[in-house]
């Protein structure tokens, strides 16, 4: 196999960001969140189209659907804009439950990390 020069490398990496950034303008926007209607979550940060639910937004979070086996949408799948604002709501209605709390009641934290081997009922 062929070695690139550093110079080659450089290139060929601000392709691909530029490539990225691309994509990014184009297909990864604000979202009015789906709770209050009302409140816009923004990116902060530039991130793959596909990945979006991993990236970094401002007011919120985006999450991704995966609808499966059940329901009417089954195979297709969305991207959702919650607001922080509505979470805080949710979370108080018990509507949404926090994954760290559920972590908290029902496994061993060792090392800031969840183990779920030791769970005890
Ligand atoms: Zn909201």
């Amino acid at each position: 196999m062929n070695k690139i020069s550093k110079k080659e490398y450089k290139e060929a990496k601000n392709i691909v960001e530029e490539f990225d950034k691309e994509l990014n303008k184009n297909f990864v926007s604000n979202y009015t969140c789906v709770c209050c209607k009302t409140n816009v979550i923004k990116p902060i940060n530039n991130m793959n189209p596909l990945d979006q639910d991993n990236g970094m937004w401002d007011g919120g979070v985006v999450v991704f659907l995966n609808a499966g086996y059940g329901s009417i949408y089954d195979t297709d799948a969305f991207y959702v804009g919650i607001c922080d604002g509505c979470i805080e709501v949710l979370e108080k209605e018990k509507l949404i439950k926090n994954y760290k709390e559920l972590c908290k009641n029902y496994s061993a934290e060792k090392d800031g990390d969840y183990n779920f081997n030791k769970i005890t009922l």
